[in-house]
């Protein structure tokens, strides 16, 4: 015989009056339990789809704060800042989200605004933020905390030289173009504008001039707009000389080559900007056949940085929620909820916890994997979120 339904048991539960209006760190002493596991879920394919919520989604982020069981949303979706994304999703779910619970594929980004010590820190350096609508990522990088963004498209409207074609798009540009903190200086460049990082935070709007324009760093002596660094193509340096003078270094969040979107057929990705530039660089320089590289570091689901980030989050909210109590039981389990194989669960299935919590990977079935012979073998399959989180809860004994 089947077991009574656990979800139906557990919403019972909050419906009797031992949990009705109790605050929820009254309801962890009554279960007189902490939780020692926690859930990450993918937003596209998970909770939602075109949008949409997808049923039981809302009923199971509802459950989990009820429970105070922690929770993240790991997204390799970006473009707007965190407040602006989670009250987004609140609004569709109809469950009210504190912006900490998510985590966009550019948030680790965040950790670089003052870097590891003072001389990492690049708060006061002048970044590119290359990507996403109008000069939206800008703003959500001013909001991190960087305060010297610039956007290709402001070095266009001050150069529209550097990439003729983009003439066509001067009403986008002029939106939200801004005057260049120091010119590109043609006598003598580097006096002129110096690039420090760049980092492609989103789509790509303008793929051409923005991969003129990083090509344009990449090649460049310390960054200097309108320098060619001398370094380039000397076979006695490492990498050919290339990325070897002082060039900035080149961040891109978001590797997914394909995304659905409404087309009937997947639509080519942030990943799909970073290919096409890898192929540039490869037929300018030589590329990997001479054993040439294009340095960079790339995070988003599934790589391991992402997962590092998103679990300190995790640990981060559950000492909030929790308190700093020397008894706070380890956080033993994460239950990574996604609906691509690609990302979702082999990020989850390769990540190594630096707190050595075990990620425990469910498919399901709503989003992009639609059955088969999974590319990456995910622990669990569930139909839906909703029964992903049944089936975790009854995996950790949940209620006890
Ligand atoms: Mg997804």
């Amino acid at each position: 015989m089947r077991s009574p339904n656990l979800w139906q048991s557990l919403r019972l539960l909050q419906r009797t009056s031992y949990y009705r209006d109790i605050p929820r760190h009254s309801i962890h002493t009554a279960t007189s339990r902490i939780p020692n596991f926690a859930f990450a879920f993918d937003i596209d394919g998970v909770l939602l789809r075109s949008s949409k919520p997808i049923p039981g989604a809302a009923d199971s982020l509802a459950l989990l704060k009820d429970h105070g069981i922690p929770f993240i949303l790991l997204t390799n979706g970006g473009g707007k800042h965190e407040t602006e994304r989670v009250a987004e999703i609140s609004n569709k779910l109809q469950v009210p989200l504190d912006p900490s619970v998510i985590v966009q594929s550019h948030s680790p980004f965040a950790e670089l605004v003052k870097g590891a010590d003072e001389a990492s820190s690049l708060e006061n350096k002048c970044i590119m933020v290359v990507g996403g609508d109008g000069d939206n990522c800008r703003r959500v990088a001013e909001q991190y905390g960087f305060k010297n963004v610039i956007t290709p498209g402001d070095v266009f409207m001050a150069n529209p030289s550097i990439w003729p074609f983009s003439k066509n798009f001067n009403n986008y540009y002029e939106t939200f173009a801004r005057p260049l903190p120091k010119p590109v200086d043609p006598t003598d460049p580097t006096k002129g504008l110096k690039v420090d990082a760049v980092f492609v935070f989103n789509d790509p709007r303008d793929w051409a001039l923005d991969t003129q324009v990083v090509m344009d760093l990449l090649l460049s002596s310390q960054g200097h707009m309108g320098t060619l660094s001398e370094k380039n193509g000397r076979t006695d340096l490492p990498n050919h000389g290339y990325q070897q003078d002082g060039q900035p270094p080149l961040y891109f969040s978001n590797p997914d080559l394909w995304w659905a979107a409404a087309y009937p057929l997947p639509r080519l990705g942030q990943g799909g900007f970073r290919e096409g530039l890898e192929g540039v660089w490869a037929a300018t320089t030589g590329g990997p056949s001479k054993g040439i590289e294009l340095k960079k570091t790339v995070i988003g689901k599934p790589y391991q940085g992402t997962y590092e980030f998103a679990e300190r989050q995790l640990l981060r909210n559950r000492a909030t929620t929790f308190g700093d109590a020397t008894d706070l039981p380890p956080l033993q389990r994460v239950y990574m909820v996604g609906d691509n194989p690609e990302s979702d669960i082999r990020g989850a299935n390769s990540y190594r916890s630096e707190v050595g919590s075990n990620w425990h990977s469910i498919l399901v079935r709503t989003g992009v994997y639609s059955g088969g012979e999974p590319a990456w073998m995910p622990q669990t399959v569930a139909d839906n979120v909703q029964k992903a989180v049944e089936w975790a809860l009854k995996s950790s004994k949940w209620p006890a």
